[in-house]
C-alpha cells in the first residue's frame, strides 16, 4: 500500500475517532493527512461511517481537487496550515467545551497541563470569519502562531501535528473543559489561584504530546 492510501485509512480512522469521542456530531469538523504535496482530507457533507478510500478527496497544497470526493468545505484552513507549519496531520472539531469557549473567552488560560501540548502557556481565539472561507484561514493561522492549537471564534477548534501518530483534538477538549470548570469557580479565592501557578512550573512544561 503506497503512503496516499495508507493516508486515506488515517483520516478514515482519525475521523470516526472524533465521532465516537464526542468532539463532532453529525457531517462537522474534518481531518487531514499531508503526503508530500498532497493532503488526504475528509469529503464534506458524508456521514463519517460511510466514507470509504475512494470517498477520501485529494487535493494539493493549494486546495485543487485532485482526484476522490469533494473535499471538505475547511480546506483552505487546512491546506494553509500546511503550507505555512510543518503540520503532517490536521483536526477541526466542533466540541462542546471547545467551542463553548471560543463563545466566551479571548485566550484560553493555563488551567489545565494539557495546555503544554500546544506548545505555550495560552492558547488564543482567532478572529471570527465564515466558515469555509479564506478568510477564516488566515484568521486561524495568524491566532495559531506557533502553537499546535487555536479556538476558533464562536466556532470550534483546530490542531496539527509533526506526526499524526499521537494526533489528539480530546485534548483541545480537556483543556477547555477545565476551563469552562474553572470559569464557574473563579471567584473562589487561594486554591484556583495556586493551580494556576502550578501549571507553570517548568517540569509540567517538558510535557510533549507530539514527540514521535
Ligand atoms: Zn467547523
Amino acid at each position: 500500500m503506497n503512503q496516499l492510501e495508507q493516508a486515506k485509512l488515517e483520516v478514515i480512522e482519525y475521523a470516526n475517532r472524533m465521532l465516537t469521542e464526542g468532539l463532532v456530531k453529525g457531517t462537522s469538523g474534518n481531518v487531514s493527512v499531508r503526503v508530500g504535496d498532497q493532503v488526504a482530507i475528509t469529503p464534506g457533507s458524508v456521514p463519517y461511517p460511510e466514507i470509504t478510500p475512494d470517498r477520501v478527496a485529494i487535493v494539493d497544497l493549494d486546495g485543487n481537487h485532485l482526484a476522490g470526493g469533494n473535499p471538505s468545505s475547511e480546506t483552505p484552513l487546512h491546506t494553509l496550515v500546511y503550507r505555512e507549519t510543518d503540520a503532517a496531520a490536521v483536526v477541526h472539531t466542533h466540541s462542546i467545551y471547545a467551542t463553548t469557549l471560543a463563545c466566551t473567552v479571548d485566550e484560553l488560560p493555563a488551567v489545565h497541563y494539557m495546555i503544554h501540548a500546544f506548545g505555550g502557556d495560552t492558547v488564543d481565539v482567532s478572529d471570527y470569519e465564515r466558515f469555509g472561507s479564506d478568510e477564516l484561514a488566515a484568521a486561524v493561522h495568524k491566532a495559531l502562531g506557533d502553537r499546535r492549537g487555536v479556538l476558533l471564534r464562536n466556532h470550534g477548534a483546530v490542531v496539527h501535528g509533526p506526526t499524526n501518530a499521537l494526533l489528539n483534538p480530546a485534548s483541545v477538549d480537556a483543556q477547555a473543559d477545565a476551563t469552562t470548570a474553572d470559569a464557574v469557580l473563579r471567584e473562589l479565592p487561594a486554591p484556583g489561584r495556586l493551580v494556576y501557578r502550578r501549571v507553570l512550573e517548568p517540569r509540567y512544561r517538558k510535557r510533549q504530546l507530539w514527540a514521535a
